[in-house]
């Protein structure tokens, strides 16, 4: 398998090539050269295989430059029961007929990118150690990404995580799951300000092409191939938990924000497993819903993003979506430029009136928004229809779900986060606290260990030089 960017500026790549990669250098996305096709007797194989091994079947048809005996111990040693609370990893629970739920938050930090960020960790030590190198991982968060990060990457020793963080401003429990974190390889940097200062300082840092390859940094941001990929793997074992026969088509509904989860949805539909519909759901942030209704792609200024009781939804601009258009305009990586430089200069762009549009349908996608009352109304009925306590994020799925269930055709909705980690709005809705995991217990009030930083690319650069050296 070959990597080329969306934009068409990259001699064609190997995967551990653009493992640690961010950007593509034309500034596009790196995407497979093409999508393998799964027939129909080998998903027949598949059938009652476990988690670890449909997982192999899967990345080693994307991860063909790493020799199959050490990509069968890097999936081993990450999906355990140990981490996942199951070796089902994604269990899928039937809340009734033609409605389940795809439990994906099982894991250390109580929400879904653990599932690929785990495998990311151990993906990265594996190569680096292979060639000797270090990594600098610089990042930053407004809540649920680093914790995930962190944790993947904890004690790893070819790898730092300078993880930056709005100083004060999330929640105590989501402050506890990184701060707590007593590791020498992890740093944490409260910033002074919001996120989007943070996110500033990195972006600062990313702009210094010198520093960056002297201090060897890196990123584990969503546009990551392999996390993606690593969400593939979730999407065939559900299909293969709900259904007896490869006649049978199932539909997912997908909380969304950066277009991740669901654009690895479209990889698997791309490679045969016969899915009906891909349902994307958003919050008030509705950036993408709006595109699947209109054909009118619009990034929103950081100002008007608004700030929601499922956070972890709350974009500007979805980052993985240039890979679905690329699908979506034959994979011309020509009009993909001039759709992304219309952006830049204007802020959007309109394929409405184009045939690309018309061939969305073909897809499989629909859409649909949510509001805050939307998801106090959607926790308190799934709480009373099937006794689940369910989180924000979920909620939002299960909301836009509704109107996408049809008979005979089962409908899956991601768990995309555990109601522990969104306590207080879990707490309107039902008037109780969520149970939360036994490893979780009481983490708040555990000893801290992190850095106040004033919001300065400067700071943050002789940060990292003082502790990694030259
Ligand atoms: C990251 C996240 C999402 C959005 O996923 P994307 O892959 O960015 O679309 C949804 N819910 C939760 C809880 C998340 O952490």
């Amino acid at each position: 398998m070959r990597y080329v960017s969306t934009r068409g500026g990259m001699a064609d790549r190997s995967f551990s090539e653009i493992l640690l990669a961010g950007l593509a250098d034309d500034g596009g996305l790196s995407i497979c050269d093409h999508y393998p096709f799964i027939s129909d007797h080998e998903l027949d194989c598949w059938r009652g295989l476990k988690y670890v091994d449909l997982a192999y079947e899967i990345i080693s048809r994307f991860a063909t430059d790493i020799p199959a005996e050490d990509l069968r111990k890097i999936i081993n040693s990450t999906y355990t029961a140990d981490k996942f609370g199951s070796t089902e990893i994604t269990p899928v629970t039937k809340l009734k007929h033609n409605l389940y739920i795809l439990e994906l938050s099982n894991g250390p930090t109580l929400a879904f990118k653990d599932i690929a960020m785990q495998f990311l960790g151990n993906l990265f030590e594996y190569i680096l150690t292979k060639n000797n190198q270090q990594l600098n991982i610089l990042g930053a968060t407004s809540g649920d990404t680093g914790p995930s990060a962190e944790y993947a990457m904890l004690g790893k020793s070819h790898v730092r995580v300078f993880m930056l963080s709005p100083y004060q401003r999330m929640s105590p429990f989501q402050e506890a799951q990184m701060y707590s974190l007593d590791e020498d390889n992890i740093y944490n940097v409260a910033v002074e300000g919001s996120f989007d200062r943070a996110q500033d300082m990195v972006k600062g840092v990313s702009h210094d092409a010198a520093f960056k390859a002297r201090y060897k940094i890196g990123t584990v941001n969503s546009i990551n191939w392999a996390r993606v990929m690593a969400q593939v793997v979730y999407y065939f074992k559900a299909y293969l938990a709900v259904t007896d026969d490869n006649r049978q088509k199932i539909s997912f509904t997908v909380p969304s924000g950066n277009f991740g989860n669901i654009y690895a949805g479209h990889i698997a539909r791309q490679m045969g497993l016969p899915i009906d519909k891909l349902v994307l759901a958003t919050n008030e942030n509705n950036v993408l819903d709006e595109f699947f209704r209109t054909g009118i792609y619009r990034v929103r200024d950081e100002d008007d993003v608004h700030i929601t009781s499922s956070p972890s939804m709350d974009i500007s601009k979805a980052s993985n979506f240039e890979r679905f258009i690329f699908d979506l305009v034959g994979r011309d990586p020509k009009i993909v430029s001039e759709l992304w430089k219309q952006v830049e200069t204007s802020g959007y762009f309109d394929i409405s009136k184009t045939k690309f549009y018309q061939d969305i349908a073909a897809y499989g996608f629909k859409s649909g928004s949510s509001t805050h009352n939307d998801r106090i109304q959607t926790i308190r009925e799934i709480k009373s229809e099937y006794g689940l306590v369910i989180d924000t994020h979920t909620a939002d799925g299960l909301k836009v779900a509704k109107a996408f269930i049809e008979d005979g055709v089962p409908m899956v909705c991601l768990e995309t986060a555990l109601p522990a980690k969104f306590e207080s709005t879990v707490v309107e809705a039902l008037g109780h606290k969520p149970d939360r995991p036994a490893s979780h217990d009481g983490i708040e009030d555990m000893p801290k260990k992190y850095e106040v930083m004033a919001p300065s690319v400067d700071a943050i650069k002789s940060y990292i030089e003082k502790h990694v050296g030259a």
